[in-house]
């Protein structure tokens, strides 16, 4: 099946019209019109090969969300007009013990990522949700609650399932005490699951520039990190606080915070931190953790979750040829709080321009 989108050709070279082969439908395949895909902080990384493994044209894009358009055979879960998404794996080995958990994303061989891989049965590379079109197979779909506004939707695939996943795994519910570091795509997203599972949430910000912010996103409270004496004062306070920087930073501040038995968790950075001292973690038996997205069970939970509560990131629709300025503004983190792509602008008029 042709189809075209937008692909990054170097490292350094802007996302340009790119077109391209999907592969035809295997019988348990379905083929989807793309029609909104978000902007990841990770699109960025991997555009830029800021993670040493990038292989181009690379077309990114791992919150995708359409409708279905053809199915293969032996396809049961969806029929054509269902509204689909895909995240951030397309496969798996499927047999390992992981996978037969519902752990995709820790398959012992390693999941298969939506793009910048290889096709696990013909070696073909992955391409992203930048693009028209996608195939995947069944198992990799999740079903888009009907309730959900679908333009706002995509986000949830990463962004969504990042911070949903370590929530369910520490247990949040009414009563928890989470904190949330970063309030940018990841972070806003974490400040909703969790108050929508009625914990006590507070954003941690280094200054008060944000509170409204966080208020209107349904935190309890901000805190500034810089501030001592506030910071001396929620000592012991957190059972959960989930780090979304995605930069080397420093914990040590923040470590404190935590309860006995709490748990930072790390969601966004991917490399080194600035050395974490020990004193906290061995004293107050607090732990450092860190979790990628979700299996697809826990995927479907999420989105199911949020159709029952309407929760949907706050996003700023683009058109796919402002996607190089989306990348700038994003690197400045100067975006409320995901961009998405309306994939009605990618026209074969657009992709040839
Ligand atoms: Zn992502
Ligand atoms: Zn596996």
């Amino acid at each position: 099946m042709k189809t075209y989108g937008f692909a990054a050709t170097s490292c350094d070279a802007p996302l340009a019209p790119f077109s391209f082969e999907r592969r035809e439908l295997r019988d348990n395949d379905i083929a989807m019109d793309i029609l909104y895909c978000g902007v990841c902080h990770s699109d960025l990384h991997q555009a830029r090969n800021d993670w040493g493994c990038s292989q181009y044209p690379m077309v990114p894009g791992h919150e995708i969300v359409g409708r279905v358009t053809a199915t293969g055979k032996a396809v049961t879960r969806y029929k054509v007009g269902d509204a689909v998404a895909v995240g951030c794996m397309v496969d798996s080995c499927q047999t390992c013990d992981q996978c037969r958990k519902g752990e995709e994303q820790l398959c012992r061989e390693g999941n298969t990522p939506t793009y910048n891989d290889k096709d696990r049965i013909t070696g073909e590379r992955t391409y992203g949700g930048y693009s028209k079109h996608l195939v995947v197979r069944e198992e990799f779909a999740l079903k888009v609650p009907e309730t959900l506004d679908l333009s706002r939707a995509a986000p949830l695939l990463c962004a969504g399932i990042t911070t949903y996943s370590p929530l369910r795994t520490w247990n949040i519910g009414p009563g928890s005490r989470v904190g949330v570091i970063g309030l940018g795509g990841l972070g806003h997203m974490a400040v909703k699951l969790a108050s929508g599972m009625g914990a006590e949430v507070t954003v941690l910000s280094r200054s008060n520039a944000k509170a409204k912010d966080a208020l209107a996103l349904g935190a309890d409270r901000l805190l500034v990190s810089t501030d001592d004496t506030a910071m001396a004062k929620a000592a012991s306070s957190f059972d959960l606080i989930i780090d979304t920087v995605p930069v080397k930073h420093d914990l040590n501040s923040y470590m404190p915070l935590l309860d006995v038995d709490g748990t930072l968790v790390l969601v966004g950075q991917i490399g080194p931190l600035n050395e974490p001292s020990t004193v906290p973690l061995i004293i107050g038996r607090r732990r450092i953790a860190g979790s990628p997205i979700g299996g697809i069970a826990q995927t479907q939970e999420m989105l199911d979750f949020c159709g029952r509560k309407n929760i949907l990131p706050d996003c700023e629709m683009i058109r796919m040829d402002q996607i190089n300025a989306a990348f700038d503004r994003l690197e400045r983190s100067d975006v409320h709080y995901r961009f998405v792509i309306d994939m009605a602008t990618l026209t074969p008029d657009t992709a040839a321009a």
